[in-house]
């Protein structure tokens, strides 16, 4: 069995990396810059992780996403959503805040890809993403009804058998971040934000699930290392 990641280089995949690697092995780790703002931080973070846990890594240009994508994710001129740590369970501030960032057909054309490579490894190939419970509420293509619905059409689209897995997929990123902590994956390489800046900036939807998650878990020490002061 071949294990292909998707890898951002941030929390959800990186654990769903760990978490992967406790049984099988991974051969390979994708990551996609698609001109988001924070694709050079993501690209050294992903880099920096694969290193980490001696995994092939590389990096797809996919510049026509960009050019078909208009919203604040790739988009300077855009400004991003602020969602407040006590507006994160309010589904119409993060629906909201979902459609400012959302890219067409991200993740099913980042899967599409990767089950290219999948079937060329000539055995049956696992795809490993990190969904989480939380944002699967928002963004319907981080859900299990959508990995359901990609095995199924990679019965039809692929000849070995491939497959998504999301060991993350039920957890809620305070659980993410307990199985972080418990897996020792190297928080200080991690990029989860969608902003370009030098620390992360806190203030994005992004950054206040994991700074929230980061307080469930008492972990008040790294939100101090990652993050700017607010
Ligand atoms: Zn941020």
């Amino acid at each position: 069995m071949a294990g292909i990641v998707l890898l951002s280089g941030g929390l959800d995949s990186t654990v769903a990396l760990a978490l992967y690697l406790e049984r099988y092995a991974i051969n390979l780790a994708l990551t996609f810059d698609y001109g988001q703002r924070a694709n050079e931080k993501e690209i050294i973070a992903s880099q920096k992780i694969a290193e980490y846990y001696d995994i092939p890594h590389r990096v797809l240009p996919l510049p026509f996403l960009q050019e078909q994508t208009h919203s604040a994710l790739v988009n300077l001129s855009e400004n991003l959503p602020n969602v407040g740590l006590d507006e994160l369970d309010l589904q119409g501030v993060t629906r909201e805040s979902a459609s400012v960032v959302w890219v067409p057909n991200r993740n099913g054309l980042f899967m599409n890809i990767a089950a290219v490579f999948g079937e060329n490894m000539g055995e049956p190939s696992n795809i490993i993403t990190g969904f989480n419970r939380e944002e699967a509420a928002t963004f319907p293509d981080n859900s299990l009804e959508f990995i359901d619905a990609m095995n199924r059409c990679f019965t039809y689209s692929t000849q070995k058998k491939v497959s998504v897995v999301s060991p993350t997929s039920n957890l809620t990123k305070a659980e993410i971040v307990n199985e972080g902590l418990r897996l020792k994956i190297p928080f200080e390489y991690i990029w989860s934000c969608y902003e370009s800046k030098e620390k992360l900036c806190g203030l994005c939807e992004s950054c206040q699930r994991l700074k929230r998650a980061l307080f469930c878990n008492n972990a008040q020490e790294l939100v101090g290392q990652l993050f700017y002061d607010q």
